[in-house]
């Protein structure tokens, strides 16, 4: 089978957050199962194809420019490049302008990248090469959906949704340019309250729709999580599937870790070697409880701001804060005033930091997640696997992962970790104190360690269940 993955980014290549963990773990997973995957990504700047690469396709984008696209093997992905110098050879991060704002033509740039791809599934490549399947990832690939539809081709389609936040909002008048049909242009398709919607055309005429969870899929369609799409998500309840991600053990794997010394589930006693090394090197030397640590972006969408007020008790009763996060500049500078009053309790390092945050899994006793909304999350899944007790929002991914320490799982010896709500100050300060009184059950607290450590957090499950659902979407295209 070949599926052709659409997306904006894609590890190593390029990387704004977890979307790109994804797009580049799925090639590998999949192929195991008998997939062919080929990843279509901008050639950003910087962005070079492989040595031998090949010119596989040449054509013409919306805006009538002539665009190609080569193949070649990068970093060990299938790469399909697409050569687009007005779009994508410009200086900035995939989305932003220099100055942090979003570029004015975002909606055009990536229409273009949906174009190619569904162009690249009708034409089929100069090499011989020709997709069964398409599968777009979030927004920037949500109208090669609609272009494969109103072209009338038969290739089948599927989209992933990795955040509902984001949906590619463009202005009615871009129709022509954006070369959607007027047709389309009704609530039943791509027309979003007067504008254009390039998630809606996504989820719209894609054959088949998934997010990054189970618990995500059933969240998104209601009202407080759809942002507005729960109804279009309803509607194509039969077809919309929830799938976990997975993580990639190859990088985030304590018994391969080489950022600090490895350990596995019976040799728990380096991961407190680990810890011990961690607190020194951070100045954390009034620490008589658990080591908390943050990895994260900060966003409303986190939770983190929930966290400030309650830091002052969970100092005095014993615990520690290590965080690596970058975002919100009111939130960074809250966290920083704090640190600097709590010397030896608290460490913060505002940046992205790959290093710092293998160390902090390596050595951690437990990590913070209180997001709003999470539709999957992989720092639980790190912690998990790393024996670095995951303390969750039960929203999304994060409900679907940690089995809360409540007493019913507790004696049945289910328990993985902490999961809170209502996502609120004072759910999160009682998951604190619970948090505390667990770690001091030395025991108890092995125990949980150990059972978070033999979840299966790798992609074997979740790749079986694309592959499935690949050839489900192929079979029923073809009847
Ligand atoms: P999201 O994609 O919403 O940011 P995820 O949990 O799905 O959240 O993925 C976040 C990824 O980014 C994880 O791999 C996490 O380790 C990484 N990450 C987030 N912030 C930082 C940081 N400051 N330094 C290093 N890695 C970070």
């Amino acid at each position: 089978m070949r599926v052709l993955s659409v997306a904006s980014e894609c590890v190593p290549l390029v990387k704004t957050g977890g979307l790109a963990d994804v797009v580049g773990a799925l090639p590998a997973a999949l192929a195991v199962h008998g997939v062919e995957m080929r990843v279509l990504l901008p050639a950003y700047r910087g962005l070079k194809p492989g040595k031998r690469a090949r010119l596989v396709w040449q054509g013409k984008d919306p805006s009538g420019q002539t665009v190609t696209v080569s193949h070649s093997e990068v970093a060990g992905i299938s790469l399909l490049l697409l050569d687009a110098p007005q779009w994508f050879d410009r200086p900035g991060s995939p989305y932003l302008d220099e100055n942090g704002q979003d570029f004015a033509d975002n909606a055009f740039r990536f229409a273009a990248l949906s174009w190619v791809a569904a162009r690249l599934c009708i034409d089929g490549l100069d090499d011989g090469w020709r997709a069964d399947l398409l599968h777009a990832h979030d927004w920037q690939a949500g109208l090669a959906a609609a272009y494969l539809h109103f072209q009338q081709a038969s290739t089948p389609s599927l989209l992933t949704i990795h955040n509902i936040a984001f949906q590619g909002i463009a202005r009615s008048q871009w129709r022509h340019a954006l070369a959607l049909p007027a047709s389309g242009f009704t609530p039943q398709g791509y027309e979003y309250f007067g504008n254009i919607s390039m998630l809606k055309a996504g989820i719209v005429y894609s054959s088949r729709v998934t997010t990054v969870s189970a618990r995500y899929a059933e969240e998104l369609m209601r009202p407080q999580f759809g942002m507005g799409l729960e109804g279009v998500l309803a509607s194509r309840r039969d077809h919309f599937h929830g799938i976990l991600n997975g993580v990639d053990t190859s990088v985030w794997s304590p018994e391969r870790e080489t950022h600090a010394a490895p350990y596995h589930a019976n040799a728990l006693a380096t991961k407190d070697r680990n810890r011990k090394a961690l607190l020194q090197q951070l100045g954390l030397d009034k620490v008589d409880g658990p080591l908390l640590i943050v990895v994260s972006r900060l966003t409303q969408q986190k939770g983190l701001d929930l966290l400030p007020d309650l830091l002052p008790a969970f100092f005095s009763a014993g615990g520690a804060l290590a965080m690596l996060a970058s975002g919100d500049a009111a939130l960074e500078a809250r966290f920083g005033e704090i640190a600097r009053a709590h010397p030896g309790r608290m460490s913060l390092h505002v940046g992205y930091n790959e290093e710092l945050a293998h160390q902090l899994f390596a050595g951690g006793d437990a990590v913070l997640v209180p997001s709003r909304f999470e539709p999957c999350g992989l720092t639980q899944l790190y912690g998990l696997c790393y024996g670095t007790v995951p303390v969750v929002a039960a929203t999304g991914g994060l409900a679907d992962t940690v089995i809360d320490a409540n007493p019913a799982a507790l004696a049945s010896g289910v328990a993985t970790g902490i999961a809170f709500h209502p996502v609120d100050q004072t759910a999160l300060g009682e998951a604190l104190r619970r948090l505390q009184r667990l770690f001091a059950d030395r025991k108890g607290w092995r125990r949980i360690q150990r059972r978070g450590m033999r979840q299966p957090i790798g992609w074997e499950n979740s790749a079986q269940h694309y592959a499935t659902l690949y050839q489900t979407a192929i079979d029923s295209a073809a009847s």
